[in-house]
């Protein structure tokens, strides 16, 4: 049986069924998720968009293209949480905050973050044992100096 994850935002309008593995579960560091979610970077958990259905209230989630950056933002109008923001691969970016208060505060272990990405675009420094890639979730790694 794979893995479903229920989210739903703070009023519950709208509620998200997930099912299967993510892609990544990390500490995102990149421009967009920054803007969008106003956090200087953000634990995440990205999936495929099949693997992301709305299964309440797809009629008033409300999506917002950002003029600038490659990423739409999935938000009730009514509460105005975001469920996730969805970047330019087409992947679901769901914060992981989220996650953890649908799940009785508690962030599923499997979904912990093990990484670091796109840690080129920072705008703080961490100091923790997780590999750090500076630009997608593979490829070159941070090396302090
Ligand atoms: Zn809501
Ligand atoms: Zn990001």
């Amino acid at each position: 049986m794979p893995e479903t994850y229920k989210v739903h935002c703070t009023c519950a309008a709208v509620e998200l069924t997930i099912t299967g593995a993510p892609i990544v579960h990390a500490h995102c560091h990149c421009m967009d998720c920054r803007e969008l979610l106003n956090l200087p970077y953000c634990p995440v958990a990205a999936w495929s968009a099949s693997q992301v259905v709305v299964s309440r209230g797809a009629k008033s989630l409300v999506e917002y293209q950002h003029p600038k950056l490659g990423m739409r933002r999935a938000f009730c109008p009514r509460c105005g949480e975001v469920l996730y923001n969805t970047n330019a691969m087409g992947w679901r970016v769901v914060s992981q905050l989220l996650l953890a208060k649908c799940n009785r505060g508690v962030l599923p272990a499997e979904l912990a973050p093990d990484k670091h990405f796109f840690y080129e675009q920072r705008v703080v420094d961490v100091h923790d044992h997780l590999p750090k890639y500076l630009r997608g979730s593979s490829g070159p790694l941070f090396e302090p100096d």
